[in-house]
């Protein structure tokens, strides 16, 4: 079968590999048929170490199950399914808890010993915690907003929860990316008042716009926290989402959150240390957040995507089929696209 193998930095190839199957009774195989390149896959590509044996790609993908091992019950052949960013059994403690990116048996897709997601087929291990079954068919409309259930719409969901949005509350959200977009769809959602998005990208704030910011700021660093500042009567944001992961922009998260606010981090920090601790320890500020438990998300944000109240695939702005994904990496590092949908 063909995937996508990334062998160091600017250096990611559509191949053969050897076909992904059954190992496990827990296993189902899936029959890729929608996949995408997540923000977190261009850190690999800009920085990753050559390697001869290749790390195989790809977090957020749609499929059908082909093939289910003797002991799975809750999908089957035929089932049209997403699978979220990070496999899981489901019934461990912190499965339980809703908290899956913990579970004591699960793991991530890809690197060395793992199908990925940008792939023809990927064996899933834990399938019956992992996947969940989608009632619509292959090739529905749909898609790319179900895709983002995966991993983006998830992720600013869980950034939004982490920030404590609540109805009315101002709401910031740091980085216009597919999970800052995704971030405000979230704040509306969740009954925002005000929601400023931090970016710099004029299609992706437009974006923003539609999904239901009210204000933009275009500034960086300390001009930014002034602008922000500005706009809120000189107090901060109640909820700050940070979506982006570097220094810079961790800082500024901290420096426009309220006074006993809350900000919660989903952008993969780049940094060992958080940054201003003694002005958020006097401030009793919050921070949370981590990988987000999209797994926990899906029934929740589904509805919303089957009844069109939210449309999270308009991220997806270019489409390419499976060859098409070295391009899609190089599309989106040079920001010539938000997110690249692949059609297997
Ligand atoms: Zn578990």
């Amino acid at each position: 079968m063909k995937a996508t193998v990334m062998y160091g930095a600017g250096d990611v190839r559509v191949e053969n590999v050897p076909d992904a199957r059954i190992v496990e009774s827990t296993d189902a195989l899936l029959r890729v048929t929608r996949a995408c390149v997540c923000g977190s896959d261009l850190w690999p590509y800009n920085q990753m170490e050559h390697t001869d044996l290749g790390r195989r790609m790809g977090h957020e993908f749609i499929g059908v199950v082909e093939e289910i091992g003797a002991d799975v019950r809750t999908v089957k052949p035929g089932d049209v399914v997403v699978a979220p960013f990070a496999w899981s059994d489901g019934t461990c403690v912190f499965c339980q808890e809703g908290l899956q990116t913990s579970c004591l048996h699960g793991g991530f897709w890809g690197g060395t010993d793992l199908d990925g997601g940008q792939g023809e087929a990927v064996r899933v291990p834990l399938a019956d915690g992992t996947l969940v079954v989608l009632p619509v068919g292959e090739d529905d409309a749909l898609m790319p907003s179900l895709l983002t259930l995966s991993d983006v719409m998830g992720t600013g969901h869980h950034a939004a929860r982490a920030a404590r949005v609540a109805p009315g509350k101002t709401v910031a959200v740091v980085g216009d990316g597919a999970v800052g977009l995704c971030g405000v769809i979230a704040a509306k959602r969740l009954g925002a008042g005000q929601i400023i998005l931090l970016g710099r990208h004029p299609d992706r704030i437009a974006l923003g716009r539609d999904f239901g910011a009210t204000d933009i700021v275009s500034e960086r660093g300390g001009a930014a926290i002034e602008r922000v500042r500005e706009l809120t009567y000189g107090l901060g944001a109640h909820s700050v989402l940070e979506c982006v992961g570097h220094t810079l922009s961790m800082e500024t998260a901290l420096g426009i959150v309220r006074a006993g606010g809350a900000v919660g981090r989903v952008g993969v920090p780049q940094h060992e240390q958080i940054p201003t601790t003694t002005q958020t320890f006097y401030d009793n500020v919050t921070i949370s957040g981590g990988p987000a438990p999209a797994r926990a998300y899906i029934e929740e944000l589904l509805p919303d995507v089957l009844e069109g109240r939210i449309e999270p695939g308009r991220v997806l702005d270019r489409t390419g089929s499976l060859d098409d994904v070295p391009e899609g990496y190089r599309l989106m590092n040079e920001r010539e696209s938000i997110k690249f949908l692949i059609e297997v």
